[in-house]
């Protein structure tokens, strides 16, 4: 495998995932793991290995499912041998969206987005870790939302999204405390337009992709377990 860092991210095939992955792969020191619920038909990120020499590897992952991260996990540790991962990134997620309010929300639905954007993040990281631990940067990056954030105050909208990204930044939180050895940081790529950001977010998707790679390459040992947004500034809890 070629010299340079790992990174892994998952939810690649669209949004900020894919955007990621593009400007990783335009740095030639970087190997990149794309992890996508059906690689068969990325044909974006087919489109980049082909010019990639070697440094994109896309990999089965679907995150609600226990079964495929642990299959993922096992394809990638062949993948980057004794390298590992040194960096993870959580970034598939759904929101439902819109007006689901406290009183009003699915339940139903709190469970699934629960399952993707909580359940999923934890599962993997502890399926990963031997492969993060192994690695040189040792980084876990959970894409969060201030929508997730008490201390920004966003009303009543959006429950169901808003109580899982409030709950991943808890995730962050005990990651970072429990290995020290570890960065884990929770980040919000800020409103982007993507499918889920919509045509109407404040800022082009490779704005955002870029201040959080930015933030996320200058990140110090001390800045485990902290809210970031991707302009490097700390986002209240
Ligand atoms: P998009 O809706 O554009 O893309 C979501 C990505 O997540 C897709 O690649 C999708 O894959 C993937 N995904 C969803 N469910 C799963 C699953 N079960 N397993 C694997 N992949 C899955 O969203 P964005 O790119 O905008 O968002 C990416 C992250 O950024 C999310 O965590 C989101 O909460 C966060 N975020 C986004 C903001 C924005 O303004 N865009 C603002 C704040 C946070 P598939 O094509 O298979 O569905």
């Amino acid at each position: 495998m070629a010299e340079g860092y790992v990174w892994l991210v998952t939810g690649s095939n669209r949004g900020i995932g894919l955007e990621m992955v593009k400007q990783l792969l335009s740095s030639p020191s970087n190997i990149v793991i794309a992890a996508c619920r059906n690689p068969s038909k990325a044909a974006e990120l087919h489109a980049l290995s082909e010019s990639a020499e070697g440094r994109l590897h896309l990999v089965a992952l679907d995150v609600a499912s226990k079964e495929s991260i642990r299959e993922a996990a096992q394809a990638v540790a062949g993948i980057v041998g004794e390298k590992g991962v040194d960096y993870l990134v959580n970034n598939a997620g759904i929101n439902p969206g819109g007006e689901d309010t406290a009183f009003t929300l699915d339940v139903d639905v709190l469970e699934q987005v629960f399952a993707t954007n909580v359940v999923g993040p934890a599962y993997a990281a502890q399926a990963f870790s031997g492969l993060v631990e192994k690695s040189v940067k040792k980084t876990i990056v959970n894409v969060s939302s201030t929508l997730g954030s008490m201390g920004a105050d966003y009303g009543t909208r959006c429950t169901s999204y808003s109580v899982t990204k409030a709950a991943l930044n808890m995730l962050t939180y005990k990651e970072a405390k429990e290995k020290p050895d570890v960065t884990a940081i929770s980040m919000c790529p800020g409103w982007l337009q993507t499918d889920m950001g919509g045509q109407n977010a404040a800022l082009p998707v490779s704005v955002g992709v870029a201040g959080i790679l930015k933030t996320v390459l200058s990140l110090k040992p001390e800045d485990s377990g902290q809210f970031f947004n991707f302009k490097g500034e700390r986002v209240p809890w």
